[in-house]
């Protein structure tokens, strides 16, 4: 089987859904699926009039229906006639991976404005006006999310500009990599020819001795270039005792900004905006009751709005103020929004008095099958991974994942038992300890 093709074909069964037969064969029979990436779907055409109409009218329907099969942003690149596609080299375009982290998505209030202000400047002029931005703020913020989005205004401006992403902890991970298979000459070029340094959770590097000084070394390289850098970190430098001090100086140097907790109207936006995003329309009484009972964290925040997205689905029932209470207590309480595919393994394999091995395994009984369907299909709706994530949990490819869902999903339009099972499995794994 080859599922590119089962791909494009369930994009065309999807659009035949809302086109007329004459668009389908005008616009879609000589087009071809070339390619799918992470994120991206590449496809050929005849002519240059069939790319722009595709691109014009069809595009966001396509990458609409491909968002929702992978959980991830997609982008559309047509080719026309006999036009060759290059692949962009991997690692060096860390861009589509947080496609969402951009400032249109971002919810600007009180809490974060200095920082959206200065993340704002930054991309405008990079290497011109705060050179480091040093973002800083507890965890589920928005940090993160700033930074990706001056990476992807930059690159959107300016699209020959070299961007370099990392973590801090990766940091550290790729340089011992690179001293034990002797390529460290690669790991420097890799970081420090580039426009733009985006550091992720740079307190990780604090107290490493030797990750600090290499550290030192590509930040000064790059700064001297007159190139932007921007790092982010659960603290300010001075609150960071085990930094070297001649990186706590050069931080300090530029601009710090802070991102506090938002205020209630702001959650209640950030929650509205979410909402909106998933599909869900939620009254504005629900809307300020998830944003008064969730007050320190975002992704808590979005977590909430994620699950009632789920239930709705799966209970194909109107939001109550108990099921809010309920998402609520499943994102806070457990200190985690999603719960982890080991667990829905385990508690679907549980119900079918399986165990999770029989799952990852051959074995095609019937139990053993549908138990295996029901997890996948629990995994697309309780958590973010991809398609091709799910079935890599138990063994299978992407398209495997695909049919299992939709099995499940038909399933549970034409049989009450199967909403039954569903729900109470969903149950368990929202109850059960260790997300
Ligand atoms: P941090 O890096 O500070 O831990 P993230 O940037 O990962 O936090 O944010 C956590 C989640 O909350 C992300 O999904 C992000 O998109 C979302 N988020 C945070 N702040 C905002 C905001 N002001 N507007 C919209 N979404 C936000
Ligand atoms: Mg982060």
């Amino acid at each position: 089987m080859n599922s590119l093709m089962d791909i494009w074909n369930e994009i065309k069964h999807i659009l035949s859904t809302q086109l007329t037969p004459t668009a389908i064969n005008t616009w879609f029979t000589d087009c071809e699926p070339v390619e799918l990436e992470e994120c991206r779907l590449v496809l050929r055409t005849p002519t240059e009039f069939k790319k722009k109409i595709i691109s014009e009218r069809f595009s966001p329907t396509i990458t609409k229906i491909l968002s929702d099969l992978f959980a991830c942003d997609f982008d559309l690149l047509i080719l026309v006639g006999d036009e060759e596609y290059e692949k962009e080299p991997s690692g060096d375009d860390p861009l589509p991976e947080m496609a969402g982290y951009t400032f249109d998505n971002f919810i600007v209030g009180n809490s974060n404005k200095f920082a959206h202000a200065a993340a704002i400047s930054v991309a405008e002029n990079p290497g011109k006006n705060y050179n480091p931005l040093f973002i800083y703020g507890n965890s589920g913020l928005g940090k993160t999310h700033l930074l990706w989005a001056i990476g992807h205004s930059i690159h959107e401006r300016f699209p020959e500009k070299k961007i370099s992403y990392i973590k801090g902890d990766d940091f550290t991970n790729e340089m011992v990599k690179s001293i034990k298979e002797g390529k460290t000459e690669e790991f420097r070029n890799k970081h420090r020819n580039v426009d733009l340094f985006l550091v992720d959770d740079i307190q990780f590097i604090a107290g490493k001795q030797s990750t600090q000084i290499e550290f030192f070394h590509t930040f000064n390289y790059i700064y001297e270039a007159g190139h932007q850098i921007v790092i982010t970190s659960d603290r300010p430098p001075m609150e960071m005792s085990l930094l070297d001090d001649r990186l706590r100086t050069r931080f300090e140097g530029g601009l710090m900004a802070d991102i506090a907790p938002p205020d209630l109207e702001t959650r209640m936006a950030i929650a509205r905006n979410k909402a909106t995003r998933l599909g869900l329309i939620l009254p504005d009484d629900i809307i300020e009751y998830i944003a008064a009972s969730v007050t320190a964290n975002v992704r808590q925040l979005e977590g909430v709005i994620k699950r009632l997205t789920a239930y709705k689905e799966i209970l194909n029932s109107d939001i109550t103020r108990a099921s809010v209470d309920r998402a609520i207590d499943d994102v806070t309480k457990k200190g985690t929004d999603i719960p982890k595919p080991e667990n829905i393994i385990r508690e679907t394999a549980k119900y079918y008095s399986l165990k999770p091995e029989d799952l990852k395994g051959n074995n095609r009984s019937k139990n053993t099958a549908m138990a295996r369907q029901i997890a996948m299909y629990l995994m697309r709706q309780l958590t973010n991974l991809s398609l091709n994530d799910i079935g890599k949990e138990l063994g299978r490819n992407h398209t495997t994942a695909l049919s299992s869902i939709r099995k499940i999903e038909d399933l549970m339009r034409s049989d009450q038992d199967m909403t039954g099972v569903i729900r109470d499995i969903t149950s368990n794994i929202t109850t059960s300890s260790g997300g």
